[in-house]
């Protein structure tokens, strides 16, 4: 069975880890453990992008050696994912041994089918930006992305066919729309292809922090070409990942990436992987920038937002499911602490805590903990057709759609106990009890496999209070199957039921 194959961008090391950063990993992780519980194997990939001279230039100013300033910025990110329970499977590291090898390997390769070529680079060059722009890019002779001024160089560069692949990268999009997501970043890819794709300089001379040409090592290989082979070196393209065949992970099944980077996954990476005579991954997935209080996001104003202070003060779990539910997967939002706050007090501590803290309290006051046989639950007679309309929205990453369901059943469980109001109800009342109580136990279960993915800790301390010996990540995949089928398991635990403590404590606001 071919691994489900999910990747995150390389994050250039030029920056601490924020919460754009957070976000799509966060996205990536919630796939990753969704597919895994519905039984697939995956391959879940994210890590660093390490070369260029903005790296060099970094690691002087902090008196490091380039590799010491990467493994360091790199060793920031990889705490981040274990703070924020990332469950990738790799982090690859574009400076290792494995990956230089791969560039070199593939960059030979194309130079011997004549995809790469030598010749002449000419145009206004950026030395902060180590970019080159045309006549047409520049502004009044500066700088069209930092506004210093420019130089006009003239440099030998090898060069990458693009411009051959641009018919064929034409027919792809047309014969498989779902290459560019969300459709509404697809036509601006287009007409961009449309409008004439030009050879991309593939090699700097001017930049000494970089993987090397080996038949011409005054060149280093340009750091996107470099970058954005990485998703093949991990997954084992030319024996790079021992243990792994490459035809059980490649293609990726979705790249993640930042609406800003999108073009350079559907432009030039499929166009190199045409050149390699390689399949094209079958989805690239951009999604939107945060503002911060309705602000650009920026150092110099204060603003950003460090996603492990936020996991301080409300626990990753609520930080990660925040962020997947305050907006569409793939537009623009906006972040505030103030709604992070809301939500967690209405829909994390009020609807899923109390809902949780009643059922638990009462099984203890009533069944000394025990559970009441499993009941055919009324709230989730329709579990199956809950569970295609969330598998639908996970095959569409809405995952603010996927948190709507379950958020449906939270609620409507929690108005079935205020209508049954349980703790009215009496010593001689055992069996309605029983009847109402299984019904929310069951529901209670349903919700930490379905919620898992975007809290996985909180849903394992639920599944503990309910009795369940094991865990979520173990024994999720069977009740998953059950739900789908329509049933719910028989439960086996001998375990008992606890009171605990409120799985969310209510959070009062902040000044302001
Ligand atoms: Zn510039």
């Amino acid at each position: 069975m071919k691994k489900f194959y999910i990747t995150t961008p390389l994050y250039y090391v030029n920056d601490v880890p924020h919460i754009g950063h957070a976000y799509t990993t966060i996205a990536a992780d919630v796939v990753a453990r969704w597919r895994r519980l519905n039984g697939q194997p995956v391959f879940f990939l994210t890590g660093t992008d390490e070369h260029g001279s903005k790296i060099s230039d970094a690691a002087a100013k902090a008196g490091e050696t380039p590799q010491a300033f990467v493994n360091r910025v790199a060793g920031e990110f990889k705490k981040l994912w274990v703070t924020l329970n990332i469950s990738n499977d790799d982090f690859i590291q574009t400076t290792q041994e494995r990956h230089k090898k791969v560039v070199q390997a593939v960059f030979e390769k194309l130079k011997a089918s004549d995809d790469i070529y030598k010749g002449t680079y000419e145009g206004w060059y950026c030395v902060p930006d180590e970019t080159y722009f045309s006549e047409s890019e520049i502004v009044a002779g500066n700088c069209p992305v930092c506004g210093r001024p420019l130089q006009k160089l003239r440099e030998e560069s090898y060069f990458f066919r693009l411009s051959k692949y641009e018919q064929p990268l034409l027919a792809h999009y047309a014969a498989h729309p779902e290459f560019l997501s969300p459709t509404l970043r697809a036509n601006e890819i287009m007409n961009f292809v449309k409008s004439g794709l030009k050879d991309l300089s593939a090699t700097r001379t001017r930049v000494s922090w970089g993987i090397q040409v080996p038949s011409d090592p005054s060149h280093v290989v340009y750091v996107w070409v470099d970058a954005l082979l990485n998703y093949i070196t991990a997954a084992g393209y030319g024996a790079s990942a021992p243990g792994m065949r490459f035809d059980e992970v490649w293609p990726a099944d979705i790249h993640l990436v930042g609406k800003e980077i999108f073009r350079f996954h559907t432009v030039i990476w499929p166009a190199m992987l045409m050149a390699l005579g390689l399949p094209l991954p079958r989805r690239v997935f951009a999604h939107g920038w945060w503002t911060v209080d309705g602000a650009k996001m920026s150092k110099s104003v204060g603003n950003v937002v460090d996603p492990a202070k936020m996991c301080a003060e409300y626990g990753v779990d609520a930080f990660r499911y925040f962020l997947l539910r305050e907006v569409p997967f793939g537009a623009d939002g906006d972040f505030s602490e103030k709604s992070l706050l809301g939500r967690y007090n209405s829909e994390l501590a009020n609807n899923l805590g109390n809902l949780l803290q009643r059922t638990c309290t009462l099984l203890v006051k009533n069944f000394d903990g025990s559970l009441p046989p499993a009941s055919q639950s009324r709230m989730l007679g329709d579990a199956s057709r809950l569970l295609a309309r969330i598998e639908k929205a996970y095959d569409g990453l809405a995952f603010g759609e996927v948190l709507e369901e379950i958020i449906g059943l939270m609620v409507k469980t929690n108005q079935y106990i205020d209508e049954m109001a349980p703790w009215k109800l009496g010593p001689d009342d055992k069996d309605k009890l029983a009847v109402i109580l299984g019904e929310c136990a069951g529901v209670l279960r349903a919700l930490a496999v379905l919620l898992w993915p975007f809290m996985p800790t909180k849903t394992e301390e639920m599944w503990r209070r309910l009795g369940e010996a094991g865990s979520v990540e173990k024994d999720g995949s069977l009740w998953l199957n059950s739900l789908k089928a329509g049933r719910i398991p028989d439960v086996a635990s001998e375990q008992k039921v606890q009171k605990g403590d409120p799985l969310f404590m209510r959070k009062s606001g902040k000044s302001q």
